[in-house]
């Protein structure tokens, strides 16, 4: 058993912490991202805190991180247009502030251009 501090995104799992929760099985949750960056900002994360990164959930369970891109996929359709964004910041100097891997799927109309911010 992990003795390290849960990380935000499993607290609100365990539902300690509100969060607005658009979708969720056995395996993923996804909810809106608390500071959005989109018209549609949600954020689709593996219900385990086994891995903190895409490059590692890549590695360990290749099948879970299809999951996390199908149900991004299912999203964009039913919050927007069926097009979207997925951002996997991976380490702190790209931006990561929560190391329990995360998909961010921005979608809804983004008008700013490719990869711009
Ligand atoms: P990262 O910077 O690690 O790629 O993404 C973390 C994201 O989690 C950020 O976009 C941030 O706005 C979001 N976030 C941080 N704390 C909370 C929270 O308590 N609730 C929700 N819904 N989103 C959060």
């Amino acid at each position: 058993m992990s003795t390290e501090t849960p990380s935000i995104f499993s607290r609100i799992i365990a539902r300690e912490i509100p969060a607005d929760i658009v979708h969720e099985t056995d395996r993923v949750i996804a909810f809106r991202d608390i500071a959005p960056k989109a018209p549609v900002h949600l954020l689709v994360v593996p219900k385990t805190a086994a891995y903190s990164s895409v490059a590692e959930l890549a590695a360990g369970d290749p099948a879970l991180l299809a999951e996390v891109v199908a149900t991004a996929q299912q999203l964009a359709r039913e919050h927007a247009d069926g097009d979207f964004r997925l951002v996997f910041n991976t380490g702190a100097n790209a931006g990561q502030t929560v190391f329990h891997v995360h998909a961010h799927v921005l979608a809804g109309g983004l008008t700013e251009g490719t990869l711009a911010h």
